[in-house]
């Protein structure tokens, strides 16, 4: 069990505030006072916040809401903080909700509205989960914590706890992009690269908190989270002035913003502002889908993904536990449905949400699009419904110059077991080493956006260090300069196409020896075909491009 600060005196003596901890399972109901993590009896781990609304209607209290300055904090009287002496802030929510009129023309739906979570101060609608989560560790006296996270989790709570002042050590799972690691890191977040699963990374996150005796966060088994995602709701009913949407849709990993916003939804229904609890759109990434699969086959409770096939690393809790539940009860209520969608179709989205809205989207975020898209071409929302859709999050890369290579410690765990459950001693000795085996690749692409995702691809299974180089001639620059341990490089470029590069890597001793492997669109000709003869490891087609078969390639050239 993990060791939760009791409240400072001071903050109690000063509020009148109550709230309650209510088990979702059975009848248990306690104090906020003296939290726990677990329902002392029937031993269920989500517990929720309750607060006298009775006396908050009567107060009134939306008037008051209506005075104060835009943003989260507005509603603090249903936050679960008692002082906001307390508050740590950065101007957190309070985002536009936008008309997509281009978009939603396409689709026919003539109310579709975009809640812009990425106007937050790091750009998702973790910011909101950033800053009640901090603010809560503030008044409880908590110095240090640990979160494990699918990256924008770590980069808000870095940013608030630099605010804080409160040491942060943020585990991430390896299969996060650089950009986002180096971001936290910047933050002064202690990032921990772990190379294995998400949940594999909560594990090993966990073991490191209990060993070193710190608080760890609970993501959505703790009440701050679930609570900060309320407020989207509030928000989003005074935006369209004081009523409920037909639908709210969000890509989901561990389904804490729908759940969090149906909750913010029931309060306002007791609090007389709304009628109704939106119908959810609960879209998954289709490598990573348990709760849509279970939702389709009618079951219960969800199968665990073992090992998640998307290079979207936001959406990647492969166990979502209790809250698949939570979300299925929700839905059989209030109807709504769960959809996957494959990272094609999400880059698709991102695309065209680009284009018709001006809105760059993380590929998490066009997730939710992608399964926007496919419910309204199947007439599963009606072209009059009000339709919410959470714009979760973008993410623009900060400047590599700024940190070294060596912003994260690495814990490989992925060699012990591929099961979640890890055995401790080999964990606690990963914990320990923390090093990094990186293997260096050179990637040549003249074409950005392939060489991206070629990268991720590298990075969701293992320790690779990628370089990217923009065509043919820069290519050749940086393997002389790196001596990379492969270098994967495309065959049509427009300074030196990739038969020179290969020429020139071959006639160097230098560079001779080391493995290429060619990934190309191009139909190769039997001239060309016996050009590349005994010069290469691999050729790789990129019309039938897989990450497998990439990976496998890339694992056997490294021999
Ligand atoms: C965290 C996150 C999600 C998933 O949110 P949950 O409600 O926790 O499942 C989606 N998009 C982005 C950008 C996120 O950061
Ligand atoms: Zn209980």
């Amino acid at each position: 069990m993990t060791r939760t600060a009791s409240l400072r005196v001071s903050a109690l003596a000063k509020s009148s505030k109550r709230i309650e901890l209510q088990c979702t399972y059975c009848d248990w109901i306690g104090s906020y006072e003296q939290p726990v993590n677990a329902c002392p009896q029937c031993g269920e781990s989500i517990l929720r916040a309750r607060y006298d609304l009775a006396a908050l209607k009567r107060s009134g209290w939306v008037d008051k809401v209506i005075a104060r300055e835009p943003g989260l904090w507005r509603y603090h009287e249903l936050l679960p903080l008692y002082d906001t002496q307390n508050i740590v802030t950065m101007g957190e929510g309070g985002t536009p909700l936008l008309h997509a009129r281009n978009l939603g023309m396409m689709l026919g739906l003539k109310h579709l509205y975009i809640k812009d979570e990425r106007q937050g101060p790091t750009a998702s609608f973790k910011d909101r989960q950033a800053s009640v989560a901090i603010s809560v560790m503030r008044e409880r006296g908590i110095r240090e914590a640990v979160v494990a996270s699918t990256g924008n989790v770590a980069i808000a709570y870095s940013a608030f706890a630099a605010r804080a002042g409160i040491k942060l050590w943020a585990f991430l799972t390896s299969m996060v992009p650089g950009e986002k690691m180096r971001e936290a890191a910047l933050y002064g977040g202690e990032v921990i690269k772990v190379t294995g699963t998400y949940d594999h990374t909560k594990v090993v996150a966990n073991a490191f908190a209990k060993q070193r005796g710190l608080y760890v966060d609970r993501g959505i088994k703790s009440i701050a989270a679930v609570e900060s995602m309320k407020t989207m709701a509030f928000e989003i009913a005074q935006q369209l002035g004081w009523r409920a949407p037909d639908w709210f849709i969000q890509a989901v990993s561990g389904g804490m913003g729908p759940i969090g916003v149906a909750k913010g939804f029931e309060e306002l229904m007791e609090l007389g502002l709304a009628d109704k609890i939106p119908s959810l759109g609960v879209i998954q990434s289709a490598g990573c889908a348990p709760m849509v699969r279970a939702f389709k086959n009618g079951r219960a409770v969800a199968t665990p993904v073992e090992n998640p096939q998307t290079v979207i690393a936001t959406l990647s809790t492969g166990d979502p536990g209790r809250a698949y539940e939570q979300l299925n009860n929700l839905i059989s209520a209030h109807g709504g449905t769960m959809e996957e969608a494959t990272d094609e179709e999400a880059f698709n989205a991102l695309r065209l949400l680009a284009r018709t809205e001006g809105l760059s989207v993380e590929p998490a975020t066009a997730v939710a699009f992608a399964g926007l898209i496919k419910l309204a071409r199947r007439g599963i929302i009606k072209s009059d419904q009000l339709v919410i859709v959470n714009c979760s999050g973008h993410t623009f890369p900060v400047e590599k110059q700024i940190l070294g290579d060596q912003f994260a410690r690495s814990v490989d765990v992925s060699a012990q077991s591929s099961r979640i459950s890890l055995p401790a001693e080999g964990l606690l000795a990963a914990i320990e080493q923390m090093e990094t085996t990186a293997r260096r690749v050179v990637v040549i692409e003249d074409n950005a956006d392939a060489g991206r995702l070629i990268e991720r691809i590298l990075k969701v299974r293992g320790d690779y260090e990628v370089h990217l180089a923009n065509g043919g001639a820069e290519g050749v620059v940086l393997v002389e300069r790196l001596k990379p341990d492969v270098v994967i490089t495309d065959l049509m470029m427009p300074d030196i196409d990739g038969f020179s590069v290969i020429d020139a890597l071959k006639a160097d001793p230098s560079t001779a020896h080391i493995p290429i492997i060619v990934l190309t669109a191009k139909e190769l000709t039997a001239h060309e075909r016996v050009r590349l003869n005994g010069q290469i490891e691999q050729l790789l087609q990129k019309g039938s491009f897989m990450d497998e078969d990439l990976l496998q390639s890339i694992v056997k050239a490294l021999g």
